[in-house]
């Protein structure tokens, strides 16, 4: 399992979903349903995700997601605001929603 997206928009997540689906990658939505949940748990932590079941397919699957990023892998960065770790492929802070200044 490996998390390829998050947003706080399930109807995006949800593409994402098809679209790998569409090319034969397997995947799942976690947190579909979390929203009710909100105000009880950090914003962010109820996000929708969506994981590879095969890990395998990650490079694949970032290629149909990403296509911009496709030519030269972004290299992972640090939040400015809150520290927190993103990989490459986002360009949003899932933690606390900055965006990536470079
Ligand atoms: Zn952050």
């Amino acid at each position: 399992m490996k998390l390829i997206y998050c947003a706080p928009n399930l109807l995006l997540v949800k593409h994402f979903q098809n679209l790998l689906e569409a090319h034969g990658i397997g995947c799942i939505v976690k947190n579909e349903n979390l929203n009710s949940a909100a105000g009880e748990l950090p914003p962010t932590e109820c996000w929708p995700e969506l994981w590879l079941t095969d890990e395998a397919n990650y490079g694949e699957a970032a290629q149909l997601l990403f296509p911009s990023a496709n030519e030269q892998i972004q290299p992972s960065w640090t939040c400015p605001r809150c520290d927190e770790w993103l990989e490459g492929q986002f360009n949003q802070c899932w933690n606390c929603g900055e965006y990536r200044i470079n």
